[in-house]
């Protein structure tokens, strides 16, 4: 009987040994590695008021760090371009530099990161806007096993901030660019947006950076706080 049983085992191992193998390296290996590919996740917002240059830093993060960059304002005015039903919603409250309703926020969202599901991690700039936003990315940010790593704050003062929106509305003729909607959306950033950094600095993910001098020195200034941030 023994003989009989040893004669199978030692038949059986040696064929299906390989398909152990893969079953191992299927079930422990890759999710090790997924869980480390994870930690190397860089999820950044960064942050500050109309004109604090978020739209320039960001584009440069994320080409630096291969991040995909979800810029919320960009998708709305390209919705309104495209005359979408979404652009038509949102094009009242743009103009007005008021803030888009967070309900409708939150679909546009969940798109533009599918959109780009295979990336290692995203630079978020104009979102969150409000605590109900901010809350909303965490629960789906923790959906999928992610987290933000680190908020990026801008720092810029109020004088110089409506005099590169001035600027900005003579060289790109923005709708939401003149000097009443400049200051509505400046009040609007400090009433609704602004708590956001202690939100952020309670969970020890705040990091202030100086928004104003040359692009690149800012830009060089970022890089230091996520790589100070990275290395731990
Ligand atoms: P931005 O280009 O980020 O300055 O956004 C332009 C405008 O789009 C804002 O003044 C808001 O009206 C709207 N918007 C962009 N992102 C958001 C957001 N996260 N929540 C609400 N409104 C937004």
């Amino acid at each position: 009987m023994t003989g009989v049983l040893s004669h199978k085992f030692t038949h059986y191992i040696p064929r299906y040994f390989p398909k152990m193998l893969i079953f191992v390296w299927n079930h422990v290996a890759v999710n090790i590695f997924e869980n480390q590919y994870h930690d190397l996740m860089m999820n950044i917002i960064v942050f500050g008021p109309p004109g604090s240059g978020k739209g320039t830093q960001s584009v440069k993060i994320a080409g630096k760090y291969h991040l995909a960059h979800i810029s919320t304002g960009d998708i709305f005015r390209s919705e309104i371009r495209n005359k979408t039903k979404m652009g038509n919603k949102v094009q009242s409250y743009i103009s007005k530099g008021e803030l888009v309703p967070d309900e409708l926020l939150l679909d546009i969202l969940k798109n533009a990161m599918e959109k780009h599901s295979g990336t290692r991690g995203y630079v978020f700039d104009g979102f969150p806007r409000t605590i109900h936003q901010a809350v909303s990315l965490d629960k789906l940010m923790q959906e999928k096993n992610q987290e933000i790593t680190l908020v990026l704050a801008l720092e810029v003062s109020g004088e110089e901030v409506v005099k590169r929106l001035l600027k900005r509305a003579q060289l790109e003729g923005r709708s939401d660019d003149n000097e009443e909607v400049i200051r509505n959306r400046l009040k609007v950033y400090h009433e609704q947006t602004e708590p956001l950094l202690t939100y952020y600095d309670e969970q020890d993910k705040l990091a202030t950076v100086p928004g104003e001098g040359t692009i690149e020195g800012i830009f060089k200034n970022l890089c230091r706080a996520i790589e100070g941030d990275s290395a731990g």
